[in-house]
């Protein structure tokens, strides 16, 4: 009997099999289809391989406004996908992840198929292996939600972008979470004729409500119609040259046509075949594997790590789980998941990102002092010609801690992560705005914008540090 099984290989089981077996622990991973996961091979590197095409794309437009004629870009679409395929094996080629399971003497059983459980210590695989382990960390990802309703089999989800053979004329894309607006947005820059449609009353739910606001007006200008508050979802129907959506609000019927439907309405656990009954690992109501703060489920030596948790589903949670998870698999449940900070963006057009806190969750505990500075005021932005956009700070006005950063714009993700690591640290305004960050730089506004709240507070901020943008704009 091995002492641990992993099952799945995305980013939670490959750091749960990589700490396990770097702690002594026999460990076997297996998977379904290839090492990596959605991470890897469904998820954030092809979505992001496209989505530098159509930044490719929105710089070419520009190249006129620094005076440099070229012919209008062409996209073909099926090189792209070449050029995504390259990207992911590429990834895959260069994994140091795959290096160190392998040099750490981990088993790794790709392409098994679905493994189930068949014992409380027991798994088998479609391909027809039978393991044994005294501890299982299971880590078997997410899934798109389907919604129940006729013609639903007539809808796509992200993943079969990969399979068009070239760019639909139309597509309707249901549900504005970060999957359905990155699709939105990509596909707007190749050319499709896009309408965005969100149940509820904003784009971007779980956004600070000045970056839905932002975010949804710049996407119609860019020629995206962004429906919200839509009602019900009643039916898909086959039409000539696509498919309609039947909807309903407000008692009124309504449908709308396109060449494609792309529903993006919400991930589930990926539990499917997984007979977590026969091993007694419940689920909760939302059907996310049970897990306490050792992510330990309700049968003791089974841990879960990933999106299977519900958790936050991004690759840095997940990678974060693997770990702790398979610490206290070795060790016995000893380390738990602590309060961490962490930034989440996507790279639509315009980007935009987040840290900490919005500004209405933020003032439910804290006195706030919110700053805000648009981009159309800070020098990179204007050089670059990228004027659309903001960054907003939000900061507590007892500790002068920052709560939270909100970014829409270019580079709103990178310049995410210094705030990140400036609430991690713990950093007061004044402290950030003391930073003499380079200029002219996309960072450069966090100083700014961090100058603007100290003041609010009355915390003093010299001049010399805060800031190079200020002054210059003062000249
Ligand atoms: C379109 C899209 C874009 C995204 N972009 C980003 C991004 O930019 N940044 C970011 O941080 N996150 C992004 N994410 C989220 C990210 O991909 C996930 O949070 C992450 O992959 C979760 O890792 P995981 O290990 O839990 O699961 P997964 O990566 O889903 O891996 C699960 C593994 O388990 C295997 N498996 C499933 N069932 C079984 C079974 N029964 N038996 C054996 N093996 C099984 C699967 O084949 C897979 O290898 C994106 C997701 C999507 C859909």
């Amino acid at each position: 009997m091995m002492d641990i099984i992993v099952i799945g290989a995305g980013p939670a089981g490959v750091l749960a099999a990589l700490r396990a077996a770097d702690m002594g622990a026999r460990t076997t991973l297996v998977t379904r289809a290839e090492f990596g996961g959605m991470a890897a091979n469904d998820g954030p590197v092809p979505v992001r391989t496209l989505a530098h095409a159509a930044r490719l794309i929105r710089q070419a437009r520009q190249l006129g406004q620094y005076g440099i004629d070229v012919s209008k870009p062409m996209l073909d679409y099926p090189r792209l996908l070449a050029r995504v395929r390259e990207v992911v094996t590429d990834v895959g080629a260069n994994s140091s992840f795959r290096r160190q399971i392998d040099s750490l003497g981990v088993t790794v059983h790709e392409h098994a198929g679905v493994a189930r459980f068949v014992g409380r210590h027991t798994i088998e695989t479609e391909s027809g292996l039978r393991l044994q382990a005294e501890k299982i960390i299971v880590c078997t990802g997410g899934m798109s939600r389907r919604l129940s309703v006729p013609g639903f089999e007539l809808t796509n989800t992200h993943s079969d972008a990969w399979n068009l053979t070239s760019v639909p004329l139309s597509m309707l894309v249901i549900g504005a979470g970060a999957t359905g607006v990155q699709v939105a947005s990509i596909f707007n820059a190749f050319g499709s004729r896009i309408e965005l449609f969100q149940t509820g009353p904003r784009i971007l739910p779980s956004e600070d409500e000045d970056v839905s606001a932002a975010v949804a007006a710049a996407f119609q200008e860019s020629g995206i119609v962004v429906h919200e508050n839509v009602g019900t979802i009643e039916s898909f129907e086959k039409t000539p040259t696509g498919v309609r959506m039947n909807f309903c609000k407000s008692g009124e019927r309504t449908s709308v046509e396109a060449a494609l439907a792309v529903v993006a309405v919400g991930w589930l656990a990926n539990t499917t075949g997984l007979s977590l009954a026969t091993a007694g690992v419940e689920t909760d109501h939302r059907g996310f594997v049970k897990v306490d703060k050792y992510l330990q489920t309700s049968t003791p030596h089974i841990f879960a790590a990933g999106d299977i948790t519900g958790h936050l589903m991004l690759v840095p949670q997940a990678i974060q789980d693997g770990f702790v998870a398979a610490t206290n698999a070795v060790r016995g449940p000893t380390m738990s998941l602590g309060d961490q900070v962490s930034p989440i963006g996507s790279f639509t057009d315009p980007e935009y990102a987040q840290v900490g806190l919005t500004e209405s969750k933020a003032r439910e505990t804290h006195d706030v002092v919110p700053a805000v500075v648009r981009f159309d005021s800070t020098t990179r932005t204007i050089i670059d010609g990228r004027k659309v956009g903001f960054c907003k700070l939000i900061a507590d006005r007892k500790t002068y801690r920052i709560l939270g950063c909100h970014v829409v714009g270019e580079r709103a993700v990178e310049i995410t992560q210094l705030a990140a690591i400036a609430i991690a640290a713990k950093m007061r305004v004044d402290d950030l705005a003391h930073i003499p960050l380079s200029f002219p730089t996309y960072a450069g506004i966090l100083a700014r914008v961090a100058g603007i709240a100290a003041r609010e507070l009355n915390l003093k901020v010299s001049l010399k540090a805060h800031q190079v943008e200020n002054s210059w704009h003062q000249f």
